[in-house]
């Protein structure tokens, strides 16, 4: 603690992130993919000329934002690119929810938009889940200073339709809903088709996940040129340039090449399916997914322990301890082999 902090910097208890391991372990705590991005990433970065590190990349990130036009069905002025969704997300706190009224979102969610809220002195309305740990979109009100949710939710899988937003967005009209679409590509479906009759939506996507970028550094949002020109203003106030060259050139490879996007999503979601009732067969409750992660809970099994366990063993999964959570382990989807041993240890652990 420093008396030269500011008093919101003293109060804050930062976003912890899972553990990154140095040695090896199976590593299923963070939600990365286990299969490497598409071949022609590898390409441009073999190929990459380091004289165009020389330069200041483009303040508009104009081939970027177009490939992500062309994938959404959007406008350019539609599209905005950042440093990850959490810079994305960051910027948008600012933006649009910095008002008189609170900002409303789940109460188990992901953890970093509390953070967000003391770090910018946004009051905050957390609304319970159903009783089925789904985000209860009828609980959102009509009159708050905004309404964010992730969709598929962090930790707990569960995402709601498109026909589900178009009615809360029927609602809630007064000020920006966000939602978060990290692991939409998962099998959820996204909301993106409703920004063009919603200029009060916004939605944030990463290429953390189903585009095995994670250690690139690549989010965006798609909204109404309003919401755009919002997070633009607040970017530009501190840093005018959005993304560095080398991660624009690289994420434009990895849009380019939906053969192995697919494949990638389409192998993430049949071994979730499978662990699914694997871990069910061993006792565990499996909370519904349409993520790259399962979140679980064994009835005679203390989640804390089964963690413990687990980490001796050489599998890392993530253990939140709230009161929520404190019940549930959240598993990431890796590769067939790695759930092979996971569910062998756990054999082992609860047997
Ligand atoms: N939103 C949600 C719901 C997440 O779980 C994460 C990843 N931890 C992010 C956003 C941020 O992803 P990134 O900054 O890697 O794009």
């Amino acid at each position: 603690m420093s008396k030269f902090w500011s008093p919101r910097v003293r109060e804050l208890t930062p976003y912890t992130p899972g553990e990154q391991p140095r040695e090896r372990l199976i590593k299923l705590n963070t939600n990365e993919n286990p299969y490497p991005p598409a071949p022609g990433v590898g390409a441009v970065l073999r190929n990459y000329s380091t004289d165009h590190l020389r330069l200041y990349p483009d303040p508009e990130s104009g081939a970027l934002r177009q490939a992500l036009a062309r994938e959404f069905g959007v406008e350019v002025e539609q599209v905005f690119v950042g440093n990850g969704s959490d810079e994305v997300l960051a910027l948008a706190f600012q933006a649009f929810f910095c008002q008189q009224r609170p900002l409303e979102m789940p109460e188990t969610t992901y953890s970093f938009y509390p953070v967000y809220c003391r770090l910018y002195g946004i009051e905050r309305r957390a609304l319970p889940l159903t009783a089925n740990h789904e985000v209860d979109l009828a609980a959102f009100a009509t009159d708050s200073g905004g309404t964010i949710f992730a969709n598929p939710n962090a930790p707990t899988g569960h995402g709601h339709g498109r026909k589900a937003i178009a009615e809360l967005l029927k609602r809630v009209t007064d000020s920006v809903v966000l939602v978060d679409e990290a692991y939409v590509d998962f099998g959820g479906e996204s909301a993106i088709p409703l920004v063009v009759s919603h200029p009060n939506l916004v939605v944030t996507g990463t290429f953390s996940k189903s585009r095995s970028l994670a250690g690139l550094r690549l989010g965006y949002a798609v909204g109404s040129r309003e919401l755009i020109e919002g997070l633009t203003r607040v970017k530009d106030s501190f840093n005018s340039y959005p993304v560095d060259s080398l991660a624009s050139a690289l994420a434009i490879a990895a849009l380019e090449d939906n053969e192995h996007f697919e494949a990638c999503r389409e192998k993430v979601i049949t071994t979730r399916e499978r662990t699914r009732t694997r871990m069910e067969k061993l006792g565990f409750h499996v909370l519904p997914s349409q993520a790259n992660f399962v979140l679980v809970t064994h009835p005679e099994h203390d989640a804390a322990q089964l963690f413990a366990g687990l980490r001796e063993r050489g599998i890392l999964v993530r253990h939140f301890n709230t009161e929520a959570l404190r019940d549930f382990l959240r598993i990431t989807i890796g590769t067939d082999d790695e759930m092979e041993s996971l569910i062998e240890t756990l054999e082992t652990l609860c047997g």
